[in-house]
């Protein structure tokens, strides 16, 4: 058994030595002037993560809490709600508006495929009055990234007054997401994604838009209501004892994302991200999400050769190399595995678990040409060629 784990998980995500070091330091008082500091640097940090000027909330609770808390603070029961779904956590944050009596359309694209613009003008044309749209960045079940930057302005050309709630747990931090510009009304993220941190924290950023809807929303909520979190965030404070440590870690994160830049932070994933499409593709394996520009920049999705259960081959590769990789979600369980690569990944992680699948796939008995996915990987390192879109 290997016994150095090497996670490569859609979440949660490796943590840097820095930022696992702040975790251990001692408690301070959460209602204390030192807290206070912290929060507020957080805070600046994650809004320049979301190219956002709107009230950013940190909740201590993991992403669906955060999704939970979108939905319970700007919608009332019977409003009419439009659930865009390309998978598992697009249906998830579906169920949660219905299990709060919001009334849910649902427009469904095939898994693997994008929500594309054409079919939500499509859906829109029927002309409901949507109170709100919700949205998935990056559809980690799918590895599928959907192209927001087309899909939003599509929705707010139709209906300019509806919400729109983005669930971007695990694309915010890996490809551009400029929640401003895209007018979105509230967006979710969560610490144990791109966000090199351990589970604990979600974040939300809040738009006046949403704030006014918040203001006539009857659903009921009580340790998810923003309008606490925004008064407390203006002393410096949350509402309810925060994770603590989670901060001390979240403000170490941030300074290191901020040294790096945003659109090297972009860059390394896309980077990441063509490595191993690349490296599947050399092995001859096919991908979840075919369509380059459709590729998350979190996680890719691939089949496990014709005949073989993918559950055997990620234990192979965990047992021999340390390698831990995520199985499928929901229909596509019994043939793919997904190779998450957002966070504290660099190029010579994604070579070493391309040279581990390589003679994991050839233990298992398939007829592979060793080095054939770290070759073709290699070849992506080399100047980079735009995606078309
Ligand atoms: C990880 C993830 C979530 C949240 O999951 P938690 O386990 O509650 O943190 C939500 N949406 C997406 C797209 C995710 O990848």
């Amino acid at each position: 058994m290997a016994e150095h784990m090497r996670i490569m998980l859609p979440g949660p995500t490796p943590c840097p030595d820095e930022v696992l070091k702040a975790l251990s330091r001692p408690m301070i008082n959460h209602r204390g002037p030192e807290f206070a500091q912290i929060v507020n640097a957080c805070t600046a940090g994650v809004k320049w993560l979301y190219q956002t000027t709107h009230d950013l909330l940190t909740l201590t609770t993991s992403g669906t809490g955060a999704m939970e808390s979108a939905i319970v603070n700007v919608l009332s029961p019977g409003d009419k709600v439009l659930a865009l779904v390309s998978g598992e956590f697009g249906k998830r944050f579906a169920t949660i508006a219905r299990t709060y009596g919001a009334e849910v359309d649902v427009l469904e694209v095939p898994y693997g495929s994008p929500i594309t613009p054409e079919v939500v003008s499509q859906k829109l044309a029927e002309g409901k009055p949507y109170h709100a749209v919700l949205l998935t960045h990056n559809e980690t079940s799918t590895a599928l990234l959907n192209p927001i930057d087309l899909i939003a302005p599509v929705i707010r050309r139709a209906l300019p007054d509806t919400l729109i709630l983005v669930d971007a747990v695990s694309g915010l931090g890996t490809s551009p997401l400029p929640v401003d510009e895209l007018d979105l009304d509230v967006v979710v993220a969560g610490a144990q994604k791109a966000f090199m941190l351990p589970p604990g924290l979600a974040f939300a950023s809040v738009s006046p838009r949403a704030w006014e809807a918040y203001a006539k929303a009857k659903m009921p909520r009580f340790y998810f209501d923003y309008g606490k979190a925004r008064d407390m965030l203006a002393k410096g404070q949350t509402p309810w004892t925060p994770a603590i440590s989670l901060f001390y870690g979240l403000e170490v994160a941030v300074r290191l994302l901020q040294e790096e830049g945003l659109d090297p932070i972009f860059k390394r994933h896309e980077r990441l991200m063509r490595m191993v499409r690349a490296g599947a593709r050399g092995l001859g394996l096919k991908l979840v999400v075919e369509e380059d520009r459709y590729a998350s920049r979190a996680v890719t999705g691939i089949y496990a050769p014709e005949g073989m259960d993918p559950s055997v081959l990620r234990k192979t590769l965990q047992s021999r190399f340390g390698y831990v990789v995520a199985g499928g979600q929901g229909p596509l369980t019994p043939y793919i595995f997904r190779v998450g690569h957002l966070g504290y990944y660099d190029e010579a992680d994604m070579l070493g678990l391309l040279a581990a699948l390589e003679a994991t796939l050839a233990a298992l008995g398939e007829d592979i040409k060793p080095g054939a996915a770290v070759a073709a990987a290699q070849a992506e390192l080399m100047p980079t060629k735009a995606i078309a879109r």
